[in-house]
C-alpha cells in the first residue's frame, strides 16, 4: 500500500490521471505476493489493468523487492451493498496448506526409474512447439501488451516472477501464440529446460489411456506422471476443456503440485477467466488464480492494420494500405478471421494470376463481411450487460439522468444494440425512456468517433458485445 502512495507522488502520473483513475480506488486487502485493490466498476477494472497494473507492478517490485501481482475488486458505490465482499487472504492459504500436504501424502511414495526419465529426455525433442510462434512474430498493441510483457518475463526468469501464468481470452486472439512463444523464448535461452506444451485435450486423452493401461500392466499411469511432473516448464492449453472432468482435473492438480513446489514454470491458457470455470474444482481453481492472470482482449483497429501488415510482409505478398486498412475496419472479430480473410484473398489472386484490388478484396470478402443476424439479442439484454458493466442499473440508462456516469454507458448501449440487432433507432429510441430516434443516431456516431481516439474502447465494446452473446436469449 505504502509502494503504491510512493509512486503517485512520484509523478510517473500525471495528476490527472490519478484523479481520474485513483481516487476510486482503495486499498482492500494483500496476501503475501498480492494486493487487491477496490474499483467501483468493471470498466475501471479492465482500464486500470489494461493502462496501469503493469507500472504498478514494476514500480512495487521495485521498492520492496517483491514480486506482486495486483488484482481488482469491484465493490459499490452504496455502502450497504455487500454483493461482492473481498476475499480475505490469510483463510485462502490455510485452505492451500492444508491441501497440499493431503496431496503430498497420495503421491510421495512414487518412484522414478530409469527408463521413464528417457520420456521426458525424448519429449525436448519433441516439445511440440511451433517454430513461427515466436514473439518476434507476435504484433504488440494495447490489447495485449500486459500479457506479452509478462510472458518475456518469464521468459527470463522460467519459475520464478510469474508462476503459474494464466492467461484468458477469447477464440483467435492469439492465447497458443503466446503460450508457445513463451516456450520458444525459454527453450533458446535455456537450451537445456525441458519444456512440454500439451494442448488440454491432449492431456484429458493421455491420461484416460493411461489409467486403461494401468488396469491391464499396472505401469501406465506412473509413467504418465514422470512424463508431466518432471519437467521444468509445463504448458497447458485451453485448460477449460477439463470442465466436467473430474479425474483428470484431480491428475492436474496433483501435476501442478509437484510442478509449483519445485518452483517449476507453469502457463495456462483458458477461454475464461478462472471465476467463470463452472464444474471446476475449487482447489484446482484457485492454484491457477494463485499467480498471474491476464487477459487478451480484441486488437483496436491500429494493431489489427499491423498484423495483416506483418502476415503480408512474411508471406512476401504485395497488398497496399488502403486495402489492409478496409479490412481491419470490417473484421473485427479477432486474429484468427484476419488470417482467414488475408488467405482467402492471397489465394484467390494466386488461382486466378490477379493482383490483388480493392476490387478484388472488396467481392473476394463479400462473404466474410456480412454480419450474421442475432435473433436472439433484446435490447433488454444489451442493456443488462452495459448496464452491469459500468455499474449503473438498466433504470438509469432508461432515465433522464444526463451525468457522465449515465449518459456515457447509455450511449453504449445503444451503439452495442445499433451493431448487433437489426432494431431501428426509432425503436432503440423507445426503449430508452422514449428519445427520439436522432438521439440514438447522434449516440452512434458520438460512440464511432470515439473509437478512433480511446483506443482502448473499441476492445471494450468488442468484449461487451461477446458477453451479450454469450449469455443467450435470457
Ligand atoms: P487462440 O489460441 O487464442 O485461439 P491463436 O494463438 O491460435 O489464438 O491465434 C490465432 C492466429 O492469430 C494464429 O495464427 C496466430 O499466429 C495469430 N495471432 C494471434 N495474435 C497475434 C499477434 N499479436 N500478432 C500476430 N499474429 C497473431
Ligand atoms: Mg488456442
Amino acid at each position: 500500500y505504502e509502494a503504491i502512495k510512493q509512486l503517485r507522488e512520484e509523478n510517473i502520473l500525471s495528476d490527472q490521471e490519478c484523479s481520474m483513475w485513483f481516487n476510486n480506488m482503495k486499498y482492500s486487502s494483500s496476501s503475501e505476493n498480492s494486493i487487491i485493490l477496490s474499483v467501483p466498476s468493471n470498466f475501471y477494472k479492465d482500464q486500470i489493468k489494461i493502462r496501469y497494473s503493469a507500472i504498478l507492478e514494476k514500480k512495487i517490485l521495485e521498492l520492496s523487492g517483491t514480486p506482486i501481482n495486483l488484482q481488482f475488486d469491484i465493490v459499490q458505490k452504496s455502502n450497504t451493498a455487500t454483493t461482492k465482499t473481498v476475499n480475505s487472504p490469510k483463510p485462502k492459504v490455510k485452505v492451500i496448506e492444508e491441501e497440499s500436504s493431503e496431496s503430498s501424502d497420495d503421491y510421495e511414495e512414487e518412484e522414478v526409474q530409469e527408463k521413464e526419465y528417457k520420456v521426458v529426455d525424448e519429449d525436448r525433442q519433441h516439445h511440440q512447439l511451433k517454430k513461427e510462434y515466436t514473439f518476434e512474430n507476435y504484433v504488440i498493441g494495447d490489447n495485449n501488451s500486459l500479457p506479452t510483457n509478462a510472458g518475456k518475463a518469464i521468459v527470463n526468469n522460467p519459475g520464478k516472477d510469474y508462476n503459474p501464468c494464466l492467461i484468458y481470452g477469447g477464440v483467435g486472439l492469439g492465447k497458443t501464440h503466446l503460450m508457445q512463444a513463451i516456450g520458444n523464448g525459454i527453450h533458446q535461452k535455456h537450451p537445456d529446460m525441458k519444456i512440454v506444451y500439451i494442448p488440454a485435450e491432449t492431456f484429458i486423452n493421455e491420461f484416460i489411456d493411461a489409467i486403461g493401461t494401468t488396469k491391464g500392466k499396472g505401469t501406465g499411469t506412473s509413467q504418465f506422471k514422470n512424463k508431466y511432473r518432471k519437467v521444468d516448464v509445463l504448458l497447458v492449453d485451453d485448460i477449460h476443456d477439463f470442465v466436467g472432468k473430474k479425474s483428470t482435473q484431480e491428475e492436474l492438480f496433483h501435476t501442478f503440485n509437484a510442478l509449483y513446489d519445485s518452483n517449476k514454470q507453469l502457463v495456462f491458457t483458458c477461454d475464461r477467466p478462472p471465476s467463470e470455470l463452472k464444474d471446476f474444482s475449487d482447489r484446482l481453481r484457485s492454484r491457477f488464480e494463485r499467480g498471474l492472470n491476464v487477459d487478451l482482449l480484441p486488437p483496436d483497429f491500429e494493431t489489427r492494420v499491423a498484423i495483416l501488415r506483418n502476415k503480408a510482409v512474411s508471406k512476401k505478398i504485395e497488398i497496399s494500405d488502403d486495402i489492409l486498412s478496409y479490412m481491419a475496419k470490417n473484421i473485427t472479430t479477432n486474429i484468427r478471421d484476419l488470417e482467414a480473410a488475408l488467405t482467402k484473398l492471397i489465394a484467390y489472386a494466386d488461382l486466378v494470376g490477379k493482383k490483388i484490388t480493392m476490387e478484388v478484396a472488396k467481392t473476394q470478402l463479400k462473404h466474410v463481411f456480412q454480419k450474421p443476424l442475432q435473433l436472439n439479442i433484446t435490447i433488454d439484454k444489451v442493456q443488462k450487460v452495459v448496464a452491469e458493466y459500468f455499474n449503473v442499473t438498466t433504470i438509469d440508462l432508461k432515465s433522464k439522468k444526463r451525468t457522465k456516469v449515465v449518459t456515457f454507458p447509455r450511449q453504449v448501449a445503444m451503439y452495442i444494440i445499433r451493431e448487433i440487432t437489426d432494431f431501428s433507432t426509432t425503436e432503440i429510441g423507445l426503449e430508452f425512456g422514449g428519445r427520439d430516434h436522432t438521439t440514438v443516431m447522434h449516440a452512434c456516431q458520438k460512440i464511432e468517433d470515439m473509437t478512433t481516439t480511446n483506443s482502448t474502447l473499441e476492445p471494450t465494446i468488442n468484449n461487451l458485445i461477446r458477453t451479450v452473446k454469450e449469455s443467450g436469449g435470457n
